[in-house]
């Protein structure tokens, strides 16, 4: 029997998320690159690891990158491509990126905007043309971005504890 609860819940256990994905309040989604945003749903500082929303409109480029753990991906909306490989991800399609694949995530310019669940683990370490690191980003520095954005808009800078565990 399940002792020190509250409610229906055992005191030591981190509280649920249930959230409208797609918001509709524009500012939750955090500008990340030209034409590019996340809106975090999920960030655990316990594994190093979060999902969230990736929203890239036509001409928008998420840059060369690699992830040293897994990450799972579902489209939402739109479709959308890897620079790196030939096939295109659509609508309803499950994308799993294993660890050390290098790629670079493009819309095509027909698709005016892509919608894509990712669940990341680790960090995605941003590469050059030639494979240098030139910069990284993990569920630490993706808290940060939130708290930034969200103070300049308005929300406020606790408005990303919801999505913290
Ligand atoms: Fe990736």
């Amino acid at each position: 029997m399940y002792q020190n609860m509250k409610g229906s819940t055992h005191i030591l256990a981190p509280t649920e998320i249930a959230v409208t994905a797609i918001p509709e309040d524009e500012r939750v989604w955090v500008p990340q690159a030209p034409n590019v945003w996340f809106r975090p749903l999920m960030l655990n500082t316990l594994q190093g690891q979060w999902c969230n929303l990736l929203r890239v409109r036509r001409a928008g480029v998420l840059s060369r990158h690699l992830h040293p753990s897994p990450v799972h991906g579902f489209v939402i909306r739109g479709q959308w491509f890897y620079r790196e490989h030939d096939w295109v991800a659509t609508e309803g399609s499950y994308v799993f990126e294993p660890p050390g694949e290098i790629h670079t995530l493009v819309v095509p310019d027909d698709c005016p905007e892509m919608i894509t669940f990712f669940n990341i683990s680790g960090c995605m370490v941003y590469l050059d043309d030639d494979n240098r690191h030139v910069g990284y980003e993990d569920v630490f520095t993706k808290i940060d971005m939130c708290r930034r954005h969200y103070v300049e808009v308005g929300l406020g800078a606790d408005y990303v504890d919801q999505f913290v565990r």
